[in-house]
């Protein structure tokens, strides 16, 4: 029965994260790094959001934080208890600060992040022993799919980057 249960929960899990995925590539099409954020309650999207701190001149526009905000509008609680949070990108310190302060139950994340992760890669905020609220966390869901969209992207503005610095160089040549 165990088993039967597990599966359930990580095909829902799943179905989640690729929404997130969705408003990952919003991100993208901003010419934002790509992560998307879904906050989810009893099989319903509660809230959404998308990494824009660049668009918006806001350092705190991650996905994360938008998708918390919105979440605690459309539940009229500034506590977003029996919450699940879905995240393509493990969520960074000042990100996994929110969700500690919002008391979310869950928290899911796609790919790892090794520089910034505070869900266990580089720092653990949210199972610190000295916290007050405790977050479940299910990591790696969907990380291939996930880190493979980063990845790209970053791949795509290094070579945008590189042909600004030709042209740039060209130009110069230029008499
Ligand atoms: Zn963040």
């Amino acid at each position: 029965m165990t088993e039967i249960y597990t599966v359930t929960e990580n095909y829902n899990d799943e179905y989640w994260m690729r929404r997130a995925i969705k408003l990952a590539m919003q991100a993208q099409e901003k010419g934002e790094i790509p992560v998307g954020a879904v906050l989810v309650a009893d099989n319903e999207i509660i809230a959404e959001g998308f990494n824009h701190p660049i668009t918006d001149h806001d350092p705190t526009a991650h996905a994360e934080i938008i998708a918390l905000r919105r979440g605690g509008m459309q539940l009229q609680n500034y506590r977003l208890l029996n919450t699940t949070l879905y995240v393509t990108l493990e969520p960074c310190i000042m990100c996994a600060g929110a969700m500690v302060h919002s008391r979310i139950q869950r928290l899911v994340y796609g790919a790892s992040d090794m520089k910034t992760g505070a869900a266990g890669s580089l720092i653990d905020i949210l199972r610190h022993p000295g916290m007050n609220h405790q977050i479940d966390i299910t990591g790696g869901v969907l990380a291939q799919e996930c880190s493979s969209m980063l990845s790209a992207f970053f791949k795509q503005r290094r070579e945008q980057h590189k042909a600004l610095k030709k042209l740039k160089a060209q130009q110069q040549e230029m008499p």
